[in-house]
Parts: structure tokens; sequence; C-alpha cells
């Protein structure tokens, strides 16, 4: 067997045992002669291991009764839809924090719905950043406020989530479950699971139960979120294997405890930044206040190298650091399941690299 380290933005690297247990389970699942794949999602098989990645995601999230847990297909890419087609009223404004590329593509299906207020823009900025509190003005009575946790592309993260007025809603697609937060802050979460959670197939949605009846009765039966609600994340086929490696990774992840998997995370990208850091060969695209932790953009001092860069890493075994096709640049993405060893791995392919080319 031989695993590459791979900085993958998304679908992204997950945990070898993970992959390791599923392969195990995969053709005969726990004696019942199918694979988890090929049976109904109705059974006790599988309803079993649906409930366990609920109980694991609110026992990580540390959630109340109040909020439910969906899995809705479609991606986070739904959910920027999804979202202003319950909520924005016709006549009612949301706020929305353009931050970047996603946050400029959530607003982008908003404004088909109805009118937005950008509660700050630095999406264009460079440095890529967050905006600073003392930038943010808000709508008195938005029908919801959305932010998006990270910025994939960019590399800039908050480091300390908002707290508003009106319902606030949060696109954690790329660090959800890597840090603590304070989920009663929140009236929605969402994320779209090939990142930090497991393969791709559906968005994590996590709502307030009395948010989501404030939503629009009128919509179609899959894009309302009480239908989800009603039926237990039941109401069509749900995506039975993706779900299934979410409660994999869910229960690895509780093994690990969210406050070291926190710290294990700080670390690992302190170490990248330190390597960018330690001369004039590397750049850091984010400001330094905001670089994220899961996806780590930097520059070198032409695209000649860049080129390079990548196609020699991968040559090392380091592979998927180029970054967004938009952008360009160096991305090293390094959610939950990336190894410190990867880390330790590239940064030294970086000093040798800046050795024989700077
Ligand atoms: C990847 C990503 C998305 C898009 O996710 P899909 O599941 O492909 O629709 C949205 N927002 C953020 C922050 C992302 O990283």
């Amino acid at each position: 067997m031989s695993r590459i380290y791979n900085f993958s933005a998304g679908p992204a690297v997950l945990p070898l045992e993970v992959l390791q247990e599923a392969q195990a389970d995969l053709v005969d699942y726990r004696g019942s002669g199918m694979s988890i794949m090929e049976m109904s999602h109705r059974g006790k098989e599988y309803m079993a291991v649906q409930e366990e990645a609920q109980a694991n995601l609110r026992e990580l999230l540390g959630l109340t009764d109040d909020y439910a847990v969906l899995f809705i297909q479609g991606g986070a890419s739904l959910q920027f839809a999804m979202l202003p087609m319950n909520f924005l009223g016709r006549d009612a404004v949301a706020d929305y924090v353009n931050s970047g590329h996603w946050a400029a593509a959530a607003i982008k299906q908003a404004r088909l719905v109805g009118q937005v207020n950008q509660a700050a823009n630095c999406e264009k900025d460079i440095p890529t950043r967050m905006p600073e509190a003392s930038e943010l003005t808000w709508t008195p009575g938005a029908a919801y406020a959305h932010i998006t946790s990270n910025e994939t592309i960019s590399g800039a993260q908050w480091k300390s989530l908002p707290v508003t007025e009106a319902p606030l809603v949060a696109d954690m697609s790329s660090d959800i479950l890597s840090r603590p937060v304070d989920a009663a802050n929140f009236a929605m979460i969402y994320a779209g699971a090939q990142k930090n959670l497991g393969p791709a197939g559906f968005a994590l949605v996590v709502i307030r139960k009395d948010f989501a009846e404030r939503g629009n009765k009128a919509l179609p039966a899959m894009l309302r979120y009480t239908t989800h609600i009603e039926n237990g994340s039941m109401y069509n086929t749900p995506p039975c294997f993706s779900i299934y490696m979410l409660a994999l990774t869910t229960r690895w992840l509780k093994r690990f405890g969210l406050a070291q998997m926190h710290r294990q995370n700080v670390e690992k990208a302190a170490r990248l930044y330190a390597a960018i850091d330690s001369g004039t060969f590397y750049r850091g695209t984010a400001a330094k206040a905001f670089r994220s932790d899961m996806n780590v953009t930097f520059r070198l001092p032409t695209e000649e190298l860049e080129a390079r860069f990548c196609e020699e890493a991968s040559k090392a075994g380091l592979k998927g650091l180029k970054g967004h096709r938009s952008v360009g640049g160096i991305r090293a993405s390094i959610y939950n399941a990336f190894p410190v060893e990867g880390v330790e791995r590239l940064v030294q392919f970086m000093k040798d690299f800046e050795k024989r080319c700077g």
C-alpha cells in the first residue's frame, strides 16, 4: 500500500483508520450478507448508522434538542439557494458578509430571491482577510445574517465569530468540527460534507427548529427544512454510504476529542506559516490575523516557480498543492484527517526547494 500526502481542498483526505474500517465492512456489513450501500435505508442496520451519525454530531457540536441535524443532498451549493428561498421574504433584507469566493457565491443565489445587504465587503482585498468587527453594518430586523467561517480558496478564516441580533447562519463547509464553536449563537450552520466530514454526497445542516418553522411553506417539499426535520432526513433516500462514512469519521473524531483536534490543527498550520515567514521566498496570501488553520495559501516569486514547486512536490508524494484555478498560487489544505507527518514533510520540502531555487 502506498498512500500519498493529500493536500486536496475537497474531496479531501479521510482518516486511514476510517477507510480501513469501511473496507473491512464493505462486502458483508456486520453479518448482514450485503454492503451498507445495498440495503434498505429503512432497515434497522442503516437506521442505526444514521442515528449514530446524528448523535455524534450532537455531542461534538454541543447541540440542545432545540436543533435538528439534517443531511440534505445538493451540497453547500444547494444551501446557498435553500436558505433565501425559505427565509428571505419579498420585502425582507438578509445581511451577508462578502468575504471572498464562497460568500460571493452565496450572495449571488440570495439575490435571485430577495434583497441582500452586504454587511461588509472584503471579497477582493489583498492580502485576503475577514472584516474587522468595526466594519460590519448589520440591518435592523434583517431576516438573517450570513457568514462564511473559512474561505477555502483565499485561506482567510474568522478567528472569532460574530454574534448578531438577526438569526446567524454560517457556511462552515471547510472548517466545521476543526475547532469548538458555540452552536447556540447560530440559527443555522451548514457544511458540504467533502472537506472535514466525509466523502461528497450531502450537506450537513444544523438548524434551530423554531427558525425552520418560519420557512416559506409554499415551497416544494424537498426544499423545505421542515420536511427534512419531520422525516428525520429520510423524506427520500439519503446518501447512505456517505452518511455511514460520516458516522465513522465522527466516531474517530470523538475518540480524539474536539479540543485536542483543534490544538493539533493550530499546531499543524503554525508550522507551515512559520516556514512561509522564515524568509522572503514564500509569501503568505492571507492577512496574518485571519490566516486559516485549514487552507494555508501562499505564493512563490514567480508562477513558473509555483508550477515547478507543485510538480516536484507531487513527485515527492505531496499532492494537491496547486491553488484554486481562480487565484493560482499554492494551497495546502490540512483538514482534521491530514496527518502531522505530512505537514513536516511539506515544511522540509519547502526548505529544500528554496535552497535549490531561491
Ligand atoms: C466547497 C465549498 C462550498 C461548495 O460546496 P459544494 O458541496 O461543492 O456545493 C461552499 N462553501 C465553502 C466555504 C466551501 O469550501
